[in-house]
């Protein structure tokens, strides 16, 4: 049986979240677009709080999933659920928000549970920390299996050489307290995909230098880098899962990695899109133009039928995205689910952001309001983990049964 009832647990952390986007991230939201790369230290510090205290409370939930009569706690489903809230109030914030990020989720994905309570310590037990994942390279980006970065093993390490590029909150997880990078490299270059594992690499290793911080459209509070591994030496132990190279499917491991992190993806488009949504909606109200509900499509006026569109595909888009994250949890493969997801979600983002700007004309083009902001930060979720194209072409695959060789 599929529920899409919210636990009133889950309510209440949502109205957290919804206090902390409106209350924290929306005021600054604006200057910090402007400001760009710049730390809006206030917003960290109170974060860093924030999230010790929230750091007790999955404790806290985990022993009672063990009486929910629903099963163990939906991880993934949440994550996506509160990312939505988070983006709603600012998406560039929310990815520079100090928390492990993709690089937690990669951990996550590809990690022993040793290594995952090793490198995810909590919040509250220590200094806070920002995570970041690389795969792309100045040569492959949408071909990961391609990449050129190598780790040869030394004794007791492993030595890691090559550059990544385009790293989200790349510079705050290499430079700042106890940040984390996990990066793919090749263990095996004659096994092509099947070498390719995931490296944890922490801030402060020699070797790992930043070299440039990238100058965006949108989402521009949040720092994206190039980054030089250069005979960076990680121990054995920080290569994440097994170093085994198999044939049969090694390279799935370091793949289910996007399983995890695409439904996230898809969570902060929606959130940007419901910003987008909710201020029309307001706009309109002000103005006096209704909306309809429940008449005839031919009676509908141009406003209400473009609004009602988008208010259809976003709920469209968060329903993909809640299958699944919900897949994910209960141990489903999700790969067609996490690309469908991701790929509707990224399109849709970018429709509904540029048609509230045109649906406000020149308001919602003037910088006197956040929308033409979303619109710019709407488009990234078109691009990362996996363009639309990419994802599209994952999905093609997996509906008609053929491989990369068959359909690229
Ligand atoms: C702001 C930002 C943050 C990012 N953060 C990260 C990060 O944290 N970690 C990380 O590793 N990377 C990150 N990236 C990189 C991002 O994931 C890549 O840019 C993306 O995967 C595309 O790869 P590419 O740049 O090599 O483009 P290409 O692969 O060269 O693609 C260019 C165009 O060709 C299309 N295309 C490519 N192959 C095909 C095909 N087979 N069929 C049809 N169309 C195709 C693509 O869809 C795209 O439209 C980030 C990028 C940006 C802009």
């Amino acid at each position: 049986m599929i529920d899409f009832e919210l636990e009133p647990q889950v309510i209440e952390r949502l109205k957290m979240y919804h206090a902390v986007a409106e209350n924290l991230m929306r005021p600054i939201s604006r200057e910090y677009d402007e400001r760009e790369h710049e730390d809006p230290d206030q917003f960290f510090q109170t974060m860093w709080q924030a999230q010790a205290l929230a750091d007790a409370a999955p404790a806290r939930n985990d022993r009672d999933g063990a009486e929910r009569k629903n099963g163990p706690r939906p991880r993934n489903l949440l994550t996506c659920i509160t990312t939505e809230e988070m983006c709603w109030g600012d998406a560039g914030l929310f990815l520079a928000t100090p928390n492990s990020g993709l690089g937690g989720a990669a951990v996550m994905a590809a990690g022993t549970p040793e290594q995952k309570a090793r490198f995810l310590k909590r919040f509250s037990e220590g200094e806070p920390k920002w995570g970041a994942m690389a795969i792309t390279e100045p040569q492959c980006g949408s071909d990961s299996a391609a990449i050129q970065t190598t780790a040869v093993r030394d004794g007791d390490h492993w030595v890691i050489n090559g550059t990544k590029i385009f790293c989200t909150a790349g510079q705050r997880a290499a430079e700042k307290s106890d940040g984390f990078v996990v990066v793919w490299a090749s263990v095996d270059k004659n096994a092509g995909r099947a070498g390719i594992k995931s490296f944890v690499v922490e801030r402060g290793t020699p070797g790992m230098e930043v070299t440039r911080v990238e100058k965006k459209l949108g989402i521009r509070v949040s720092d994206t880098a190039m980054i030089i591994f250069d005979n960076c030496r990680v121990p054995l132990d920080h290569l994440l899962g097994s170093a085994e190279v198999r044939r049969d499917g090694g390279f799935k491991d370091a793949m289910a990695t996007f399983d995890a992190t695409r439904p996230i993806v898809a969570a902060m488009a929606i959130g940007v899109g419901r910003a987008a949504l909710d201020y029309v909606r307001g706009f309109l109200r002000e103005q006096k133009v209704p909306i309809r509900y429940g008449i005839s499509p031919r009676r509908l006026t141009a406003v209400e039928r473009d609004f009602m569109e988008m208010e259809v595909q976003l709920q469209a888009a968060r329903l993909l995205t809640w299958r699944a994250a919900w897949m994910l949890d209960a141990g489903k493969r999700n790969n067609l689910e996490a690309s469908m997801a991701k790929a509707k979600a990224g399109l849709v983002v970018t429709q509904i952001t540029q048609k509230a700007v045109e649906l406000l004309g020149p308001l919602g083009y003037s910088r006197s309001l956040l929308l033409e902001k979303w619109m710019r930060d709407a488009k990234i979720n078109d691009i990362f983990e996996g363009t639309q194209q990419i994802n599209m072409l994952i999905v093609a695959r997996r509906i008609l049964g053929y491989g990369s060789k068959e359909l690229n």
